[in-house]
């Protein structure tokens, strides 16, 4: 997917209060115009609460907005792996970094296998990534 950012900066009324922007257009909402919808999406974790994950929240400026938004998430591949391989990142953070397998399982609500399969998918993400852009560092989330 294009990371293009190339939305018109909209002047910001009123500082802002009460403001939305368009997630396709980047247009301000100061009227209380904005539409929503909710769509899957396995990048998506919920920084505490798991039945969060996998879902985001999308804002339009109109319904024709709201309507490509939602056709674009259509087309995104849910990875399962991507779900649990950050329902895992957030397990090992909640325990500081250290975390049996039983734990594991246990706060991710998934089995060996499963944490295997995302553990496999986010290696070989980290190399694509390398590979794409070189260097050794990680991609910052
Ligand atoms: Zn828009």
């Amino acid at each position: 997917m294009s990371d293009d950012e190339g939305g018109p900066d909209e002047e910001l009324g009123e500082d802002g209060v009460g403001a939305e922007l368009c997630d396709l257009c980047g247009a301000v909402i100061t009227d209380d115009s904005e539409l929503y919808a909710l769509v899957p999406d396995s990048s998506v974790i919920h920084s505490e609460d798991a039945k969060f994950d996998g879902k985001r929240f999308l804002t339009a400026c109109s319904r024709e907005h709201l309507a490509e938004l939602v056709e674009q998430y259509k087309q995104r591949p849910f990875v399962e792996e991507e779900l649990w391989a950050g329902k895992i990142g957030r397990a090992i953070e909640q325990h500081g970094g250290r975390v049996s397998a039983e734990e594991l399982m246990a706060e991710t609500g998934l089995d060996q296998s499963q944490i295997d399969r995302a553990v496999q998918w986010q290696n070989e993400e980290a190399l694509r990534w390398r590979q794409r852009f070189g260097g050794g560092d990680e991609p910052e989330d």
